[in-house]
């Protein structure tokens, strides 16, 4: 009963929710200068919870004159690192101080259960600001040494690339808000950032602790808006000097062209179809429940989550129906349901997707050892799913699926090099685990796997301080830890002749 949920919401998120809920630019919430709002939904039960303003090209450009401007001159501009350090770490306190109420509006808008966003996407989201805040003081160029030692002196210095636009999805959205708005914060950049149409509240939330912590006008903007408009303006926008994308590798190819006006700098978090590769050695009860939420953490809706199984033929049988069992073992309902484990898929598009994909391989002759319907009549739910007996030339062992949904294959075979040539064969390379007990086999496989990230004996493993990204088609450059600021740096050399 809808009723009965809304009833769960908390009053300080229902006072949110009632709005307004404008576009935050040049340190004032607005509304867009269409006047018009666009819907968000609950997607566990498909009702209307809350109305927010729909940013477009006009906004984006009244947003990238504001960063401009406080790149350029005021108190960002001539702040002290160090002061952006205290910025940052005030903004994490006011974080932590609300975090009962991100953790509510993100289960709300997203689906994902209260009880996984308050231990992973918030918590995550405030270790992100602490780590990069260490960072803002830490950021130096070295001297050079030339080839003519004693004619010249040289060094580097680091400076913030500039105006930085930042577009991100719904799977994670406060998470990659953090990802986002971080490091260019900590590196001195100007951001307009561009929310998931599915998921725009806890970035609004954000905003409004952004003020609290008392940023300076203009550093921090924030647009709700759709991608083919507010998306389409800031990639292609003359006055934004880079792009920072997560989201789906066919809309990475739009910002790239996009781009290209300006040839503003560009980074790219984009699609995955992450193999698992499981040992005839390795230990089950670590494997199991691994590779289960290896697939099924946030409802399959992770660019890493691992999607293609492998698993020695010994083990084969075993692997699948335990995996099978820790799926019927999952409690799906509405995400502010404390006992909820799994929630609902986060739109009727992606549900329509995902139940495509999973018709798609039933056709294409994959068997289904567990799941592959609906759950429920509301909402847009569906059953963790393993399609087992799937082969390389299935459409739902290519495409990324992005929902709860594991194809899962047996391998005959110990030549590693020929494991790993089944294991990359994706245009994918964003991530991959591997489970075994020999260590030396580990690190064998970890070298042979073209990804940007191997997991050892777990999956979906991230920290602060770890670089994340991919290759192939997976994207372009890293996210996080000191890499990250490869992306958000300009490098200069100075030459003095002596
Ligand atoms: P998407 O790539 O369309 O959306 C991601 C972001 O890009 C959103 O903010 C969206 O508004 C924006 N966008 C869309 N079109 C744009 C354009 N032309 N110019 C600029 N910005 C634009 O992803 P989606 O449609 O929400 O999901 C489709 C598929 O993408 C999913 O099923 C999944 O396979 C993949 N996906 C991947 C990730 C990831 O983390 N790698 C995240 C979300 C979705």
């Amino acid at each position: 009963d809808p009723a009965l949920v809304l009833d769960r919401v908390s009053k300080p998120v229902t006072e949110f929710l009632n709005g307004p809920l404008g576009l935050l630019i040049d340190g004032e919430w607005s509304n867009a200068q269409s006047g018009k709002t666009f819907d968000v939904f609950d997607p566990a039960t498909g009702q209307v919870i809350a109305k927010v303003a729909e940013g477009a090209a006009a906004d984006v450009d009244r947003a990238a004159v504001a960063a401009r401007r406080a790149f350029e001159s005021g108190p960002w501009a001539k702040m002290k690192p160090a002061d952006r350090t205290q910025l940052l770490l005030k903004l994490a306190d006011l974080m932590e101080q609300h975090a009962d109420e991100l953790s509510e509006i993100e289960s709300l808008d997203n689906g994902k259960p209260v009880s996984v966003a308050s231990v992973a996407d918030i918590p995550g989201s405030i270790a992100m600001f602490r780590y990069m805040a260490g960072w803002a003081t830490k950021l130096n160029g070295t001297h050079i040494n030339l080839s003519a030692p004693g004619d010249y002196h040289s060094y580097t210095t680091r400076e913030p690339v500039g105006v930085v636009g930042q577009i991100i999805p719904w799977n994670f959205p406060l998470l990659m808000a953090a990802w986002k708005l971080a490091p260019a914060l900590t590196a001195g950049c100007t951001i307009i950032l561009k929310t998931a149409e599915q998921t725009p509240l806890s970035a609004i939330r954000l905003g409004q602790l952004i003020q609290e912590a008392g940023f300076p006008k203009g550093v921090v903007n924030i647009i709700s808006g759709f991608g083919e408009t507010a998306g389409a303006a800031l990639a292609a926008h003359p006055d934004v000097d880079k792009i920072a994308f997560t989201g789906s590798t066919e809309v990475g190819r739009l910002i790239v062209k996009a781009a290209t006006g300006n040839l503003k700098k560009v980074t790219l978090e984009l699609g995955g179809k992450s193999p698992v590769i499981v040992f005839d050695d390795a230990d089950l009860d670590v494997t199991v429940p691994g590779v289960a939420s290896g697939i099924f953490f946030n409802q399959g809706q992770t660019c890493c989550a691992g999607s293609r199984l492998y698993v020695h033929e010994k083990m084969f049988d075993r692997v699948v129906e335990g995996i099978a069992g820790e799926a019927e073992k999952i409690k799906i309902g509405h995400g502010l349901d404390p006992a909820t484990q799994m929630g609902p898929l986060v739109s009727e598009e992606q549900f329509h997707r995902v139940t495509g994909y999973i018709a798609a391989g039933r056709e294409e002759g994959a068997r289904v050892a567990t799941g592959g319907e609906r759950y429920g009549d509301r909402g847009y739910f569906v059953q963790p799913t393993v399609l087992a007996d799937t082969n390389a030339s299935m459409k739902v062992v290519q495409e990324e699926i992005f929902g709860p949904v594991l194809c899962a294959e047996r391998f005959n075979d110990d030549d590693l090099d020929r494991i790993a040539k089944i294991a990359n064969q994706s245009e994918y390379g964003l991530a991959a685990s591997v489970w075994t007990r020999n260590v030396s086999l580990a690190h064998k496989m970890a070298a042979r796997i073209k990804a940007g990230t191997v997991w050892v004996n777990c999956h979906n493993i991230f920290d602060a301080a770890l670089p994340f990204g991919g290759y192939k088609q997976s994207g372009w450059g890293r996210e996080m830890g000191e890499f990250v600021f490869q992306s958000y740096l300009e490098t200069k050399a100075v030459t003095i002749k002596l």
